[in-house]
């Protein structure tokens, strides 16, 4: 089955809006920031690719947004309504990889990578991470996981299973660069 066949199935399966991360799903599919109201008439139409673009790379502030699934997702727009390969092109910009990994680890296809595997793995600036203890993990995936991203992590944990979630969870199955940046600073003091 496509992915966009699995994203329209997966809808029908609850009722919507549907909420991914920071945004929102209509009927029809009209998408916004979860905060916003689709019929509020002050929302600007983000038809273009670049306005849309722009918004995922960049906060309220104009700074970059390294980590797409940290918080920080600008409001007052609106995109559609789209097709559903349209949506699933725009929920793919907005958290890359996202209803692919939960395609998968719905259907019992994908397993977490631990921390130990995607460490030893590393080469360059980013070998010193195999360094890490143990021990300081859970402290590193609360500050830069729990409290800094919308993913859920799942590679750190002894055996994720999937549940049952009606949700569309942002899940994260390996540690991305962005953490192994931020635990190399760790492993290297
Ligand atoms: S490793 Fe942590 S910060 Fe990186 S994508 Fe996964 S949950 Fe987010």
């Amino acid at each position: 089955m496509k992915l966009t066949q699995w994203l329209e199935a997966r809808l029908a399966r609850t009722s919507p809006p549907w909420t991914v991360g920071e945004v929102r799903i209509y009927p029809g599919y009209l998408l916004t920031h979860w905060e916003d109201a689709p019929e509020d008439s002050r929302l600007r139409q983000l038809s273009g690719w670049e306005a849309f673009l722009d918004l995922v790379r960049f906060d309220a502030a104009g700074r970059f947004r390294p980590l797409r699934g940290a918080p920080g997702l600008r409001k007052g727009w609106r995109r559609g309504p789209l097709s559903i390969a349209d949506l699933f092109t725009d929920l793919r910009v907005l958290y890359p990889g996202a209803m692919a990994i939960l395609a998968a680890w719905e259907t019992e296809r994908l397993g977490p990578t631990p921390f130990s595997m995607t460490a030893r793995r590393q080469t360059g600036i980013y070998e010193v991470t195999r360094q890490l203890p143990d021990e300081d993990l859970p402290a590193l995936v609360e500050q830069i996981c729990v409290r800094g991203c919308l993913r859920h992590p799942l590679w750190h944990l002894p055996a994720p299973q999937p549940d049952k979630q009606e949700g569309l969870t942002l899940l994260c199955p390996e540690a991305c660069h962005y953490f192994l940046h931020r635990a190399r600073a760790r492993a290297a003091a």
